[in-house]
């Protein structure tokens, strides 16, 4: 059936899938599932049940169906438009979190950052602890590379387990993920499953502190409760970008809804009834304006998804 909308077909699509373990859902809505809560559904949502099923559905889906991953959507603009071919979000069969010999931790990446840097904190090991400021899972950790306080994913990675669109299921060394600030260069395709960190001894007390110090430094300088993607764009290199956007007068800017935050600009912020094309259009703006004061391009730090209003799957798949 062809949904009013006449964009996506998930029924369609979903009646082309293989059959598995986990759960599939035709024209999932996919706002609810991201911070700035804004944009359209997924053709298909996939939640696998564990790797095995995340394998054997990829091995068996057909090469022209796009996939596309997300963890619980704290970097992500997802397009009015909807994501064409099958979304994919890791649940319960990612979510295991183990502590192992010489102080490391072995973490689904459907887990929150925020529990390993608890489980680090639990058996006495520092070095995780700037984890607790993220609040994305350890698959967008991988990605993103994410990092805070001076220190980033690449600092304590050993290793990571993925699967490929093929379905192969392989191991990566760190230095297979081609880390740089913000970046993994490892192939696009790959969906993370699982990551292996390597901590240090630490004092549970000054960790706790240490944990406490970054809750409260939060909250006073990001709109944590905010409907917001984090930080918009990349700080270009030896430049801050709040700095940039500031000089460029565009705290507290708005189009429609999207506003660019008085707290950290930044931060762009649903303040309700947004749509993902004004958050984008002002995300452009910020660029064009940076760029007429300063000379410099910013560069996405949020990840955009799917397509705008009014564009079909089949038109851009
Ligand atoms: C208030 C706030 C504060 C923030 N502060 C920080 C900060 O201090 N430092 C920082 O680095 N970031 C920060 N962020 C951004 C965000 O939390 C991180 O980028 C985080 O790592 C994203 O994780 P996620 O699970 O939400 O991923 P999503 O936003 O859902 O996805 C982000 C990217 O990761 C990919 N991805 C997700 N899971 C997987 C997987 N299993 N395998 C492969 N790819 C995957 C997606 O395809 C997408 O490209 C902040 C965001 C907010 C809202």
């Amino acid at each position: 059936m062809r949904p009013a909308n006449g964009r996506i077909d998930g029924e369609a699509l979903l009646a082309r899938l293989p059959e598995v373990r986990g759960r599939l859902v035709a024209e999932a809505p996919l706002s609810g599932l991201t911070w700035f809560r804004v944009g359209g559904p997924a053709e298909v949502l996939f939640t696998p049940a564990d790797e095995d099923d995340l394998a054997a559905f990829l091995a068996a889906l057909p090469g022209e169906v796009p996939v596309t991953v997300i963890g619980v959507g704290s970097n992500l603009l997802v397009r009015d438009g909807g994501v064409p071919g099958v979304v994919i979000r890791l649940g319960r069969g990612f979510s295991a979190i183990s502590v192992e010999e010489g102080y490391r931790v072995r973490a689904g990446t459907a887990v929150p950052d925020v529990k390993v840097a608890r489980a680090a904190l639990d058996n006495g090991i520092a070095g995780l602890t700037f984890l607790r400021g993220i609040p994305g899972t350890i698959g967008g950790a991988l990605r993103m590379n994410g990092g805070a306080y001076g220190r980033e994913t690449k600092d304590v990675l050993i290793g990571a387990r993925a699967v490929d669109r093929q379905g192969r299921q392989v191991s990566l060394a760190l230095e297979d993920m081609h880390y740089s600030y913000r970046h993994c260069g490892a192939p696009d395709d790959l969906i993370f499953t699982e990551a292996l960190f390597q901590g240090e001894p630490g004092d549970s007390d000054r960790i706790a502190e240490a944990m406490r110090e970054i809750t409260e430094a939060r909250e006073q300088s990001q709109p944590v409760r905010s409907r917001t993607g984090g930080s918009t764009f990349k700080n270009p290199p030896g430049e801050k970008a709040w700095q940039l956007i500031d000089a460029a007068g565009m705290r507290g800017f708005a189009v429609g809804a999207a506003r660019v935050s008085e707290k950290h600009c930044n931060f762009l912020i649903n303040e309700g009834g947004a749509t993902a094309a004004d958050i984008e259009a002002l995300g452009e703006e910020i660029r064009r304006r940076v760029r007429e004061t300063s000379g410099i391009a910013l560069d996405w730090e949020i990840r955009r998804i799917g397509v705008p209003a009014g564009e079909t799957a089949r038109e851009t798949a």
